[in-house]
C-alpha cells in the first residue's frame, strides 16, 4: 500500500534533507559530539563555538541581538517560559490578556495561572478569526502585565497584525508576547522593526527537527524572568539543562533554508491552494472557514456540508493524511475551540477539517488528494441520504 499524501504540514513537517545532513556532524565519536558546557578541553570548546555561532545566525536572521535569544525544546516551551516566566517574576500586575483561539499551550499556561489568582481575560476574534485591536486594547487594566497573541493560527491560518498591536503597546508598561510557531520561516520577522518583547517559535513547523525551539526575550539581561526548570546554568540560568546541540544546528539551518526560500515557498503553496480550492468547489456545499485573503496559504480549514470530519477522516486515513484541527486536540472529538469563537456554529463546526502542504507538496499530490476527497464527500453524502 501505498502511504497517504501528507496533508497535515501545519502539525508538522518533514526534515529537509540538508538539515539532516547539517546535524549528523554532531552526533558521532568522529564529530563535534561533546557537551557545549564542558569547556574544560578542546572538544567541548569548539562546540561552544558552535552553539555560539548558531544562536548569532538565529539572531541575525530574526535581526536581534543574539544575547536575547534562548534554545528551548519547542514552542510549548517557550510560551511556557514567555508567560510564567515573566508574570511570576512581576507580582504586582495579575492580569494577563490573551485571546480565545490561541494553541492550548498558551491557553492551558493561562489557565494555571488563574489557578494561582491571575486574572485572564480571553478576547475574541471575529467570525473570520481576526483579532481587532480596539477589542484587546479595550481589555487593558491598570493591572495589565502580559498580552499574547499569536502571529499564524494553527488551525485556520488566519494571520493576526502584531506589528499594529506591538506599535500600541510599545509604551504601556505591558509586555507583549507573540506565539509564532506557525509563521516562523513562512513569514519574514524582523525584530529590530516589530516591537514585540517576547517571541516563540517552533523548527520543526518549518522542516527542522521536533523537540528544538527558541524564545526571544528584548533586552534578556535586564528583564527579570524565572527559569521553568532549575539546574545548570545554561542560557543565561533560564533554560537549564544539556544543549542538543545536533537540534540547535538542524534548526538554524532549517531557518536559514527557509529564508532562503521564502518567497518560493509561499508562492508554492499559493499555487497548491488555488488547485485544491478549484478542485473542491466542483463539490459544492464546502464552507471556508478563515478568509483566504488575511491567512496563510498553506493552511485551508474547510466544512463539508452533510460530512461529519470524524467519518470524512476514517474514511480518507490510508489515502490522504489530514486533521479535524490541532492536532494536540485529535484524539478526543472535541469541537474546535477556535471555530467556536468564530461563532461557527451547529453541524458546520463538528464537519471541519484542516488540509495544510508546504515544500514537499507537489501539484500531482494535491491533485491526487483533491480528487480523493471529493470522491469520498460524496459518497459519504449518498449514504447520508440512504
Ligand atoms: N503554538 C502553535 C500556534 C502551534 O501550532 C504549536 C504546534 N502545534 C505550538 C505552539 C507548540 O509547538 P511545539 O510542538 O514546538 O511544542
Amino acid at each position: 500500500m501505498n502511504s497517504p499524501i501528507y496533508l497535515d504540514y501545519a502539525a508538522t513537517t518533514p526534515v529537509a534533507p540538508e538539515v539532516v545532513q547539517a546535524m549528523l556532524p554532531y552526533l558521532t565519536l568522529y564529530g563535534l559530539f561533546a557537551n557545549p558546557a564542558s569547556i574544560q578541553h578542546s572538544p567541548g570548546i569548539a562546540v561552544e563555538n558552535v552553539i555560539r555561532q548558531a544562536r548569532s545566525n538565529m539572531a541575525q536572521l530574526l535581526n536581534c541581538s543574539s544575547d536575547d535569544v534562548i534554545f528551548t525544546s519547542g514552542a510549548t516551551e517557550a510560551n511556557n517560559l514567555a508567560i510564567k516566566g515573566i508574570v511570576l517574576a512581576h507580582p504586582v500586575g495579575k492580569h494577563i490578556i490573551t485571546s480565545t483561539i490561541e494553541h492550548k499551550s498558551v491557553l492551558d499556561t493561562c489557565k494555571f495561572l488563574e489557578a494561582q489568582g491571575y486574572i485572564v481575560t480571553y478576547v475574541r476574534p471575529d467570525n473570520q478569526g481576526r483579532l481587532r485591536l480596539e477589542t484587546i486594547l479595550e481589555a487593558i487594566t491598570e493591572q495589565t502585565i502580559l498580552v499574547s497573541i499569536m502571529h499564524v493560527n494553527n488551525e485556520t491560518g488566519m494571520i493576526q497584525d502584531i506589528a499594529q498591536i506591538a506599535q500600541a503597546l510599545k509604551d504601556k508598561p505591558i509586555y507583549f508576547h507573540v506565539d509564532a510557531a506557525q509563521s516562523a520561516g513562512k513569514l519574514s520577522i524582523n525584530l529590530s522593526e516589530l516591537p514585540v518583547d517576547l517571541l516563540s517559535l517552533s523548527a520543526h513547523k518549518f522542516y527542522g527537527p521536533k523537540g528544538v525551539g527558541c524564545l526571544f526575550i528584548r533586552n534578556r539581561k535586564r528583564q527579570r524572568l524565572i527559569p521553568l526548570f532549575h539546574g545548570g546554568g545554561q542560557e543565561f540560568g533560564l533554560r537549564p539543562g544539556t544543549l542538543p546541540v545536533h537540534q540547535i544546528i538542524g534548526m538554524v539551518t532549517a531557518f536559514e533554508l527557509a529564508h532562503t526560500r521564502l518567497t518560493e515557498d509561499y508562492l508554492h503553496s499559493q499555487q497548491l491552494r488555488e488547485l485544491l480550492n478549484k478542485q473542491l468547489t466542483i463539490l459544492g456545499e464546502v464552507k471556508l472557514n478563515g478568509d483566504a485573503s488575511a491567512a496563510l496559504p498553506n493552511i485551508v480549514n474547510l466544512s463539508f456540508s452533510g460530512v461529519s470530519a470524524d467519518a470524512l477522516i476514517i474514511a480518507l486515513r490510508d489515502q490522504v493524511a489530514l486533521s479535524s484541527g490541532s492536532a494536540c486536540n485529535s484524539g478526543a472529538i472535541e469541537a474546535s475551540h477556535v471555530l467556536r469563537s468564530m461563532n461557527i456554529e451547529g453541524d458546520r463546526l463538528y464537519e471541519a477539517i484542516r488540509l495544510s502542504f508546504g515544500r514537499y507538496t507537489r501539484i500531482i499530490d494535491i491533485q491526487l488528494a483533491a480528487t480523493i476527497l471529493c470522491d469520498t464527500v460524496r459518497q459519504l453524502r449518498h449514504l447520508a441520504l440512504e
